[in-house]
């Protein structure tokens, strides 16, 4: 009842009904609790609005009991917190871009109707359009690793799983400065390594975040702090993306399938093999696969 009265904070109206502990008015439903335990939805989002419990109550019992999701605290949906995440680590073309954003639980309902829970199946205007709804007073930090930078740090030796410990760490440092001296009940990292292997990684860094901090995958449906920080960065990714296909002349594909060889091929033969250091990551697999289709297509044209 206390969780439910939390969440709807934004909403409680000042007068209650007699027998209620609060009541709460959304644009398409009223919510009423009873000291009898009894909660009453009424309106058009009634449904929708009782099914919200049912659902949530699914999602955290299992996220409770799972020790694999190191023992979230099981109200985690309901706390201020700081969710990072990234974007563009599986794509060829393009940056990584980490972002970290701080959501206080007052705020939940408020990105929830903005519609940040479920960003996977969000489209590409979607995600500019939320974007632009948040970017202006959510706190955030956003850290893009260029394509030059990348290639460098990879050639030196560093492993794309450090890259993005070295990033997501920072990014939480960045909003820990920005809301100063708030802090948030929890940090959770959309997980991409384990958290042994992500403090491993950090190790030799000046600064190391690890109070509060907690790990899960699929994160951005456990807190809408990851899936704005998954909003974020995929916007700026986007952003990027567009940019580099501006400088290679032509729209560059996402991933790294075949389509994504054909175009690194063509971009070897019209802009030199140089070229490819400014928009790819060249130790994917794809620029041998590219290099030998470039070398092909040139013995067919002369
Ligand atoms: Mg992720």
């Amino acid at each position: 009842m206390q969780r439910i009265k939390e969440y709807y904070q934004a909403f409680l109206a000042e007068q209650t009904p007699p027998g209620a502990i609060f009541a709460a008015k959304t644009e398409n439903c009223r919510i009423t609790a009873y000291k009898s335990g009894k909660i009453l939805f009424q309106g058009k989002g009634a449904a929708e609005e009782a099914e919200r419990w049912k659902t949530t109550g699914k999602i955290l019992e299992p996220a409770a009991k799972t020790a694999k999701r190191n023992d979230l605290p099981a109200n985690i949906g309901f706390l201020s917190v700081i969710g990072s995440d990234e974007v563009g680590t599986g794509d060829y073309f393009g940056p990584i871009v980490v972002a970290a954003a701080y959501v206080k639980k007052e705020n939940i309902r408020k990105l929830e109707e903005l519609g940040v829970r479920d960003s996977k199946h969000l489209s590409d205007k979607k995600i500019a359009a939320i974007a632009g709804e948040i970017k202006d007073w959510l706190p955030h930090s956003l850290l893009v690793l260029k394509n030059e930078k990348y290639n460098d740090l990879q050639e030196s030796g560093m492993s794309q799983g450090r890259m993005k410990a070295i990033l997501h760490n920072h990014a939480i440092g960045h909003v820990l400065e920005k809301i100063a001296p708030e802090k948030p009940d929890a940090i959770l990292i959309d997980q991409f390594a384990e958290e042994r292997i992500y403090f491993g990684h950090l190790e030799g860094q000046k600064e190391i975040h690890r109070e509060n901090v907690y790990f899960s995958t699929q994160a951005e449906g456990i807190h809408p702090a990851v899936a704005a920080a998954s909003i974020l960065a995929r916007y700026a990714f986007l952003l990027h993306f567009e940019q580099l296909s501006k400088l290679a002349g032509l729209p560059l594909p996402k991933g790294a399938g075949e389509e994504v060889d054909k175009t690194a091929a063509k971009l070897m033969l019209d802009k030199g093999a140089g070229f490819l250091r400014k928009v790819a990551k060249l130790h994917f697999a794809n620029t041998k696969k590219a290099w030998n289709l470039a070398k092909s297509m040139k013995k067919h044209s002369s």
